[in-house]
């Protein structure tokens, strides 16, 4: 299949989970079983239609490599075990990491918090040219801090300033920053995987049964599912808050992993398709100073032809 074949399906499947005006968005309208035109027994096909979209990505970010003008940064948030990990590792499987960066986001270290919260992100946004992924991101201060907000409290805010309800303030930051880095040339792409919450429990039984997958455990899972709702509630505000055309959020179904990683491929595809990317022209002056560069190659090859002949005995 052709590119551009590849770049209008692209959009065509991304498209119904992209939310560039939060202000009618509501949760429950996606569901996280979902699975558009693929179904059940879509999964080859969705298999296809996934390594299609790697391979349009690797000719699409090689050009953004070699235009050095566009950053791209995209954002994954979700709950445990919807799938972060493995949709951020397939779709950019066929990209030459020297064009990626990847960065997970832990709890805020105490270097992390004698700062504003968006310090530490400051530091690890990709430069122009590569694709930055943050696995989780400054959007936990919206969603985890906002449903623990005993973890406000470590923020070492000025008491004048501290502020048990931050979150509308956060937003207008969060929105302002993202205004800020597009206005400079960093295309932004937020990923909320959305998976219900007995396709999750269907999950961490898994590690808890697999040996092979116990290692992803955490206890921690556990205890952040008894907040359930109120980060459902957390994530809905947060979307509604901070999507916008220039920032938008892809709420992606996440019951199925093979389905959500066709649509995250799709979503970057398309991202990086809007950009009309180029290889950068060469100047006549730069093609005349190749001339020369070819004719001294060409030279000192036929120089050291002759000097080869000379020292090969009679
Ligand atoms: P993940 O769960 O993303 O796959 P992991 O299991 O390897 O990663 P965790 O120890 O779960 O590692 O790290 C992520 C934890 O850090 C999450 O519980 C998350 O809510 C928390 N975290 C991230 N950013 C912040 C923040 N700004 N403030 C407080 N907690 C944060
Ligand atoms: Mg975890």
């Amino acid at each position: 299949m052709k590119t551009e074949d590849i770049i209008k399906r692209a959009k065509r499947l991304s498209a119904p989970y992209r939310v560039t005006d939060g202000g009618s968005f509501r949760l429950r309208d996606i569901d996280p079983g979902g699975l558009l035109y693929f179904k059940e027994d879509g999964r080859e096909r969705a298999a296809e239609a996934l390594s299609f979209g790697v391979r349009a990505l690797a000719e699409l970010q090689e050009l953004l490599y070699a235009q050095d003008e566009w950053a791209v940064l995209l954002i994954f948030q979700a709950m445990d075990a919807a799938g972060k990990d493995g949709a951020i590792q397939h779709v950019m499987s066929g990209v030459n990491p020297t064009g990626c960066q990847v960065y997970s986001f832990k709890a805020p270290s105490s270097e992390d918090l004698d700062h504003d919260y968006l310090w530490r992100s400051m530091k690890c946004l990709p430069e122009r040219g590569r694709i930055g992924i943050f696995n989780r991101s400054y959007y936990e201060e919206t969603l985890v801090v906002r449903v623990h907000p005993e973890l406000l409290k470590r923020q070492k805010l000025p008491r004048v300033l501290a502020d048990d309800e931050p979150w509308q303030g956060r937003f207008k930051d969060i929105r302002n920053f993202e205004r800020y880095l597009t206005r400079n040339g960093t295309v932004i792409r937020k990923f909320y995987l959305h998976m219900s919450k007995e396709e999750q429990t269907r999950r961490l039984l898994e590690r808890l049964d697999d040996p092979d997958l116990t290692w992803k455990f955490s206890p921690n899972d556990l205890s952040e599912r008894e907040y359930w709702d109120a980060y459902m509630n957390a994530f809905e505000e947060t979307i509604r808050r901070t999507a916008t055309p220039h920032a938008p959020w892809y709420v992606v179904p996440a019951d199925h992993k093979w389905f959500t990683r066709v649509v995250v491929a799709a979503a970057v595809v398309e991202a990086l398709a809007s950009l009309n990317l180029a290889f950068p022209k060469v100047s006549e002056q730069t093609l005349e100073s190749f001339e020369n560069a070819r004719q001294i190659l060409t030279r000192t090859d036929v120089r050291e032809a002759r000097e080869k002949d000379l020292v090969v005995p009679g």
